[in-house]
């Protein structure tokens, strides 16, 4: 039989490995393995009762028709007025566009705005997604390091020496996955001035999919406001019901940027996946305006809150597993190099997070996929007894390791 013909664009993109790893952790629990799931990039959480009962009114109701492509008008106005209260603006309707997810969203501007050989750049670690999308718009991804002791947080001038004049796109992901780290409205002013002298051409992709799980005395800071009026002007604002409101599997995600913008990726979505699903759009806008909703999200919150602290107090116990206290998110991104190396029983993180899920059954994602070798991310977006029972596992199977 003749192979099916494959695109070299299909061939150049790398599966999710968040995803990847979460869908074996699901494989071995089918199999009936007790897996303690650190993987899994979102809350264990029903959604709010009133986004269930709004998705439950709307279909019995009737027909589900086909909806408009950008997003039905009254979820847009209640976007455009929730975003108006996180970013100190106005939004106009025509400035919102609804789609498949954030991820769908970045994906549409990745593709509206990036020509073949334009460079966007990425702070790393980064969100395993990113360069694969840059890739598929056929753009360069170009990587700012940062280290755990600038607190995973982009310096100026590594952002400067990054900066091209075909710089297209600049990546912020405040608070971030996978590290937890968010940028202050000081750490922003810095950035900003950077882009206004360097980058006057490029514009400021923020996904804030993880601005309302914050913790201790970190707030979000709105890039909008923070990085100065001009450059202000050319942020994009990524954003999504998914992890606020425990969401994930409605996949609605939107994202706020000039009117041309909104019809570039708006006609991208007419020729591929029409609008958004118009139950999920449903489930959005009670997400977004029910007066019930916020108390049962901030019920969410104080889990996380107890959770991460969990994390981190388990974490301490363990040689070999250094993390800083996340900003945000529901990530740990733990140094485990001690454990990897030559000398060390797993060559590489990739081997010892393989050797953690078959062996030992916790599932964590390894940091190669996320531009940094030799970390473990662990999400504690699960119960209490799975975290207190991982972390013991996982400080067994490193305790019974050699250091590399
Ligand atoms: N951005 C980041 C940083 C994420 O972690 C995720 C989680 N998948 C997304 C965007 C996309 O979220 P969704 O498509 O579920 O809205
Ligand atoms: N964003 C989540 C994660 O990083 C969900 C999976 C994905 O879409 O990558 O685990």
């Amino acid at each position: 039989m003749t192979q099916a013909p494959i695109s070299t664009r299909a061939d150049r993109i790398k599966p999710s490995a968040t995803l990847a790893v979460s869908g074996r952790a699901g494989e071995l629990r089918a199999e009936g393995k007790q897996v303690l799931n650190f993987s899994a990039g979102e809350p264990d959480f029903s959604p709010p009762s009133a986004v269930t009962r709004a998705v439950a009114e709307a279909a019995a109701a009737g027909p589900i028709h086909y909806a408009p492509v950008p997003g039905t008008p009254a979820l847009r106005d209640a976007i455009a007025k929730t975003l108006c209260a996180v970013h100190g603006r106005s939004f106009e309707r025509n400035e919102i566009l609804v789609s498949c997810g954030a991820k769908h969203s970045l994906a549409n501007l990745f593709l509206s705005m990036c020509d073949p050989g334009d460079e966007v750049v990425i702070p790393s670690p980064y969100w395993v997604s990113y360069p694969d999308m840059a890739g598929l718009a056929e753009a360069v991804s170009v990587f700012v390091p940062t280290t755990r002791a600038e607190g995973w947080r982009m310096r100026p001038e590594a952002l400067e020496a990054a900066i091209s004049p075909r710089t297209r796109l600049i990546v912020l992901n405040s608070p971030s996955n996978p590290t937890g780290a968010g940028y202050r409205e000081a750490d922003l002013a810095a950035l900003g001035e950077v882009i206004a002298a360097k980058a006057p051409q490029a514009y400021v992709l923020s996904d804030d999919i993880y601005r309302d799980l914050v913790y201790d005395d970190f707030t979000y800071a709105s890039p909008i406001a923070a990085l100065g009026p001009e450059v202000g002007s050319r942020v994009i604002a990524v954003d999504g019901v998914s992890k606020t409101f425990a969401m994930t599997g409605y996949r609605i995600g939107y994202f706020a940027g000039p009117k041309e913008v909104v019809a570039a990726a708006s006609r991208i979505q007419s020729q591929t996946t029409s609008g958004a699903t118009t139950l999920s759009m449903v489930a959005a806008l009670a997400a977004l305006t029910d007066p019930s909703v916020p108390a049962e999200v901030a019920a969410m919150k104080q889990a996380f809150t107890r959770r991460r602290s969990l994390v981190l107090e388990g974490l301490a116990e363990i040689p070999g597993a250094e993390a800083l206290p996340p900003d945000g998110a529901f990530y740990v991104f733990v140094d485990v190099s001690r454990h990897t190396g030559e000398k060390a029983r797993h060559a590489d993180d990739i081997e010892l997070a393989k050797w953690l899920l078959e062996e030992k059954l916790v599932a964590a994602v390894p940091g190669t996929p996320f531009g940094a070798p030799g970390h473990l991310r662990m999400s504690y977006a699960t119960d209490d007894a799975t975290l207190t029972e991982g972390l013991s596992r996982i400080g067994d199977a490193l305790r019974s390791l050699p250091t590399g």
